[in-house]
Parts: structure tokens; C-alpha cells; sequence
């Protein structure tokens, strides 16, 4: 049977378990959780969205998330049509309907259904949806082995173009960047602003240690203010390790002493091999293995209860 996109059901069918999505305001089971293939965000890539994980019960970090989402939505006039308490609400419940305590959370608000030209005044409402559902770790060996990732030629979109804090559905250059990484056999990319300082990789903030100091890029340089970054930041400087942000060069990873790479989905993950140099003595550095713990054990007692 067909569904037209705007068909809505306030819960699973009987007998169904499937999981629910929240999609414009409502619960429905997956496989009626979809899109017109006039919204904007399918046509342009045009909208703004969230990745968000819950642990042991607890969304983390939910508030940082809403506020970038909102921020993205802002910087692109796109309005959200309902209130952060609203998407608070959309996001607990949907986590509540599929009886999740882990799970990874993806928070989408597009431009909505138009017509097939660019003009966004002929979208009347955004399209909202969020998507709870169990994470799909990365394999264990990423953190106890590392990571080995090659610098691309691909560079990040200069903010002159589109600045890369709006957290936007388009993100064709990051999976560029990510295929050429994979072409060239490493798991990530590390990609450059157009001057040629280290920005990030594809979907994670990138640090480095040298000499007892933590590095970061600034966002100037075409970093996403990351949710995990900012945490590690905090717990770094909370036990005395100074942090610095500030532009740097491929020169810098190559030589450093440990380098890791953070992102809500990846947590904090340890880099040994970038673009054929062996990091360090190769493997996962000790502070960077103290960072991994610290990283751990505070998303497993902070966050907004599911209930
Ligand atoms: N950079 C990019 C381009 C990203 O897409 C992401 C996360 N999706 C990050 C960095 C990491 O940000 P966060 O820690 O908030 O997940």
C-alpha cells in the first residue's frame, strides 16, 4: 500500500515494533517516515542538522546541540517553526518511543517542500525529523590500534563561500574529502583551509600534543565548533594541561607527539600514521589515553535525563 508523505499515524501499528521517527510534529514507524522529493533539503542540500548521542539514559550535551542548531538555522534565515523547548521535547520523546538509553541521535530541520527552483520563499514550513536508533560503534581496534589519515587536496568550503560553523545538509566536500582519504587507503581526511592550515577532517575536530601542550585550530581556520571539542578542551585544561588554539600546518601533525580527533559520533579517537608518518612511537599516546577516559566517564554521569 502507498502512503502519501503527509499520512500520519500517532504511534506504531499493532503488532509492529518498528522504530518511530518524529517527523513534523508526529511519531510514525519508519517505513512511513518519509520526504517529498520537493523538499529543499533533498533538492540543495538546504537545511541544517545535528548529530547527538544519549548515553546510560542521558542525551549529552543536548542544550550545546540545540543552541548550534538553532545558530545554523539563524545563519541561513531558515526558521525552525517551533520552539528549542519543542525540538527538546521532539528529541526525548522519540528516544522515549523506541525505549532507548544509548542510541545516536540525528536532528534534521530543512528548508521544507517548494518548487523546483532555488527560491526559498516557496518553502512555507520546514520539514523537521529526528531519527533515534541504536549506535553503531566504531570498531574497538580504532582506539586500542589508532588511526592512520592522509592530508586530501580537497579543501574545506572557505567561509567566504559559506561559513563552515553552520553545521548545513550540504556536505558534498567532506565526502570528497572522505573518498579521496579512502582512495588513497586511510580511514579519514584531514583537510585544509584554502590558505592551507589544518581545518578538520570530515566530521570531526582535530588536536594535537606537542611538548606537553594541547593544540586545535581555530575556527577561523575552518573548524566546526564541536560539541566534543569544546568537552575535551575543558577536561584537558581542568587537569592543567594548557590548550592552545591556533593555526597550524600539516608540518605540525607530522612532528607531534600525539594526535587525536573528536566528534560525537567517534568520541575521542587516536591518530598514529598521518599522510606515511608514524605519530609518536606509533601508537595511542598516553595522554591521549587519559583524554579517552576522562571523555568516558563524564558522558556517563552528565546529561538531560530521557525519563
Ligand atoms: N566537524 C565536522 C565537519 C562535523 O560534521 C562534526 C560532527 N558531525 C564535527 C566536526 C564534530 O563535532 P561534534 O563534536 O559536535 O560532533
Amino acid at each position: 500500500m502507498t502512503l502519501s508523505p503527509s499520512a500520519s499515524v500517532s504511534g506504531p501499528l499493532p503488532g509492529s515494533s518498528s522504530l518511530q521517527i518524529y517527523l513534523n510534529g508526529e511519531l510514525v514507524p519508519k517505513e512511513r517516515a518519509v520526504v517529498s522529493v520537493f523538499d529543499h533539503g533533498l533538492l540543495y542540500g538546504d537545511g541544517v542538522f545535528e548529530g547527538i548521542r544519549a548515553y546510560n539514559g542521558r542525551v549529552f550535551r543536548l542544550q550545546e546541540h540545540l543552541d548550534r542548531l538553532y545558530r545554523s538555522a539563524r545563519a541561513i534565515l531558515l526558521d525552525v517553526g517551533m520552539p528549542v523547548a519543542g525540538m527538546q521535547d521532539a528529541v526525548l520523546s522519540t528516544l522515549r518511543a523506541n525505549k532507548l538509553k544509548d542510541a545516536y541521535i540525528r536532528l534534521v530541520v530543512t528548508r521544507g517542500v517548494g518548487d523546483l527552483g532555488l527560491d526559498p520563499k516557496k518553502c512555507p514550513r520546514a520539514t523537521v525529523f529526528v531519527i533515534a536508533d541504536k549506535i553503531t560503534l566504531y570498531p574497538e581496534e580504532c582506539y586500542t590500534h589508532g588511526l592512520e589519515v592522509n592530508t586530501v587536496s580537497t579543501r574545506r568550503t572557505p567561509s567566504q563561500a559559506l561559513s563552515p560553523n553552520i553545521k548545513s545538509l550540504n556536505y558534498l566536500n567532506n565526502i570528497m574529502a572522505k573518498i579521496e582519504a579512502g582512495l588513497s587507503g586511510a580511514r579519514e581526511a584531514i583537510m585544509l583551509s584554502t590558505e592551507g592550515y589544518v581545518a578538520e577532517c570530515t566530521g570531526d575536530n582535530i588536536f594535537y600534543f606537542k611538548d606537553g601542550r594541547l593544540v586545535t585550530p581555530p575556527l577561523a581556520a575552518g573548524a566546526l565548533e564541536g560539541i566534543t571539542r569544546a568537552v575535551v578542551m575543558r577536561l584537558a585544561a581542568d587537569s592543567g594541561i594548557p590548550v592552545e588554539e591556533r593555526f597550524f600546518t600539516p608540518f605540525d601533525l607530522h612532528t607531534a607527539d600525539e594526535v587525536f580527533l573528536t566528534g560525537t559520533a567517534a568520541e575521542v579517537v587516536p591518530v598514529v600514521k598521518i599522510d606515511a608518518r608514524s605519530i609518536g612511537d606509533g601508537r595511542p599516546g598516553e595522554r591521549t589515553r587519559r583524554l579517552i577516559a576522562a571523555f568516558r566517564e563524564v558522558t556517563q554521569r552528565d546529561g538531560v535525563m530521557i525519563g
